[in-house]
């Protein structure tokens, strides 16, 4: 067994076995003509049930065939131009080979002595992110593994620094279109039921900052404490940007934590043509950025950055096992001293490699090409008069929905709607999600990957159309 451990012995076997994987997932990359196979729960998982964990199989080849068999024929894939459902990417080549390196080396980015260079790629590539922000000279951050964690730390900072005796009285504001990570962090907090505000947006799905302000106003006549504003740089649904400069001045005036999730939206950082849109982001106390999403980075890579460094020591701990108290004064840097990890991957490499295979710019223009799609699809649909399309996106998302002429009942096109993603889902030709929207459904186009041309669009949207069709003819069928 000591042949499948990876060390200067067995780099052979690992370079075989490396290169055989990669030489199946590319073959299948080239190959693959749907986004899904339309698999059913009830098809699948018999054959992973049918697996025996305590038999190994010992060979490679025949385990790679078995993963063929139970994963990567009916994998769902992101990177096929049909793919249009949820905020994830395709990812680029550089990111994938620094997958590849992060794993065999393993570091462990918590402390120095368990990466070494690790620490300072992930450190300069943190004040690279606040830098592209903006939020000044002591300003830092950590890698993290995804938004929600990101919200959450950035949340536990704000609350400690609004040192109030008594959590039932802090208040977070969050528009209505805010991700729900702010009320599961609120939970996790220890806030009470009552903690996030819900504030409402505008037609553009916008936070109303007027609303804000009476919200905020009210918090305090209430006695309560204003702990946070969580205003959202392109909300999940809708790719809608908040209006950051008027929640900075709210936030000022209010003394509150001004916290920008730009989990999506952060990808405008590297945009030279459209990175004005999310102009007011440098007056946050906070930001969240999922590299995962809108810099085409492979799952996991995100971040949290924070304008002062000095409130990530409310995540601080010290344990003579791993990060003594004495190493502050020796200057040696462990990133868990700002981490809610232990134990942490080194993503930071991904990002580090794209940006020395393709710089910024070359990310900027991936993620802008997909908003300029976001455009062309956004005049499709409001030339359709098959479809009614929500808002003009500001980054990459679009929500609409069937509106077939003959129909009047909004509950049987809810039923065409829900309907059609199904079965577009299950014939495996194209992928998109759904929403609720004023209590109706939705679907949604989030279009992250710039392969996807005007006339997938226009093409599933044909399909989308035929299936909708299709249930509403048998439903006439069946009521008559
Ligand atoms: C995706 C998303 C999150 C959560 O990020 P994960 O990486 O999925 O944990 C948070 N906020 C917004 C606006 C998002 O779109």
């Amino acid at each position: 067994m000591r042949s499948h451990l990876l060390n200067g012995l067995t780099a052979e076997h690992y370079r075989r076995s490396v290169t055989e994987g990669v030489e199946r997932v590319a073959a299948k990359l080239a190959a693959t003509e749907r986004p899904f196979t339309g698999v059913a729960v009830d098809e699948l998982s018999p054959r992973v049930d049918a697996i025996d964990l305590d038999r190994p199989l010992g060979d490679t080849a025949a385990v790679l065939d078995e993963l063929e068999d139970v994963y990567l024929k009916d994998a769902v894939y992101f990177h096929h131009p049909r793919y249009l459902a949820h905020l994830n990417c395709p990812v680029v080549i550089p990111a994938v080979l620094g997958e590849a390196v992060l794993s065999a080396v393993n570091s462990s980015l918590d402390t120095w002595d368990q990466s070494a260079g690790g620490t300072l790629i992930e450190r300069k590539l943190i004040d690279w992110t606040t830098a592209r922000i903006g939020l000044g000279p002591a300003a830092d951050g950590v890698f993290t593994s995804g938004g929600s964690q990101s919200n959450l730390q950035a949340l536990l900072l704000a609350r400690e620094e609004a040192k109030s005796e008594d959590l039932g009285k802090l208040r977070i504001f969050a528009s209505e279109a805010g991700h729900f990570s702010v009320q599961k962090s609120a939970k996790l907090l220890g806030l009470g039921p009552d903690a996030v505000v819900t504030v409402p947006v505008d037609r553009d799905k916008r936070m109303q900052t007027l609303a804000l302000a009476r919200e905020l106003e009210r918090c305090q006549a209430e006695g309560l404490v204003p702990m946070a504003v969580v205003a959202t740089a392109g909300t999940t649904d809708f790719g809608s940007i908040d209006p950051l400069p008027e929640i900075a001045e709210l936030c000022d005036r209010h003394g509150a934590w001004m916290h920008v999730d730009a989990a999506y939206g952060c990808g405008l950082l590297a945009s030279r043509k459209y990175r004005h849109r999310i102009d007011g982001i440098e007056r946050a106390d906070s930001v969240t950025v999922d590299y995962h999403k809108s810099f085409f980075q492979p799952v996991s890579s995100s971040a949290l950055l924070v304008r002062d460094a000095a409130t990530l020591r409310h995540a601080t701990y010290h344990a003579e096992y791993l990060n003594p108290r004495r190493a502050v004064r020796e200057r040696i840097p462990n990133q868990v001293d700002k981490s809610l990890q232990t134990t942490r991957r080194f993503d930071a490499l991904k990002l580090w490699l794209t940006l020395r295979v393709m710089g910024a710019d070359g990310i900027g223009e991936l993620f802008d090409e997909v908003c300029d799609l976001a455009v062309q699809g956004w005049h499709l649909l409001a030339a359709d008069p098959r479809y009614d399309v929500v808002v003009e996106p500001s980054l990459s998302t679009l929500v609409f929905r069937f509106i077939p002429a003959a129909v009047t009942d909004p509950a049987e096109i809810d039923r065409a709607n829900l309907h059609a993603r199904k079965a577009l889902f299950a014939s495996g030709d194209a992928v998109v999600a759904g929403t609720k929207v004023g209590g109706r459904h939705y679907l949604k186009f989030t279009l992250l990957n710039p392969e996807t041309t005007p006339s997938d669009i226009a093409a599933v949207l044909d399909l989308i159309a035929g299936h909708a069709e299709q249930y509403l003819g048998e439903s006439l069928d069946r009521a008559s």
